[in-house]
């Protein structure tokens, strides 16, 4: 039976996005990262980021990247997340009118292409929350 997996093991749950807490300047990041990207201290804890954000900038995606297999157009982006962390990712949304600065996103595990043997390859984006 053809199965899911996520498109890089690592980034993220079914429910949210994993990242790191550094014990030392108390900052966070995405993806986790064994040493801290802003101080450099490796005191770092791996934690459940929040599945909700605002969206900070983006853009439409109209012609397809080497080696991505799945549809276009897809929008593309960063959002901010309560933590104080931006993240760059893929957004649900291409309708770039439908998209504002400061708008409340949700995170969306979303299917990114299929493999050859029917196993569905998930990856993380961000969609308006209205429409989670
Ligand atoms: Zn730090």
């Amino acid at each position: 039976m053809p199965g899911v997996r996520p498109v890089h093991e690592g980034l993220f749950t079914p429910e949210h996005l994993i990242g790191g807490r550094c014990d030392a300047c108390r900052r966070h990041h995405f993806p986790a990262a064994t040493t801290c990207p802003y101080c450099g201290s490796t005191a770092v804890t791996e934690v459940a980021l929040s599945d909700t954000g605002t969206l900070w900038a983006w853009t439409a995606v109209t012609a397809p990247p080497p080696g991505y297999r799945g549809e276009v157009p897809f929008g593309f982006g960063v959002v901010e997340l309560p933590e104080g962390l931006r993240v760059i990712t893929r957004l649900g949304e291409s309708d770039l009118s439908r998209l504002s600065f400061g708008q409340a996103m949700k995170l969306d595990i979303a299917p990114l292409h299929e493999e050859d043997d029917g196993t569905a390859v998930v990856t993380y984006s961000f969609v308006p929350s209205e429409c989670a």
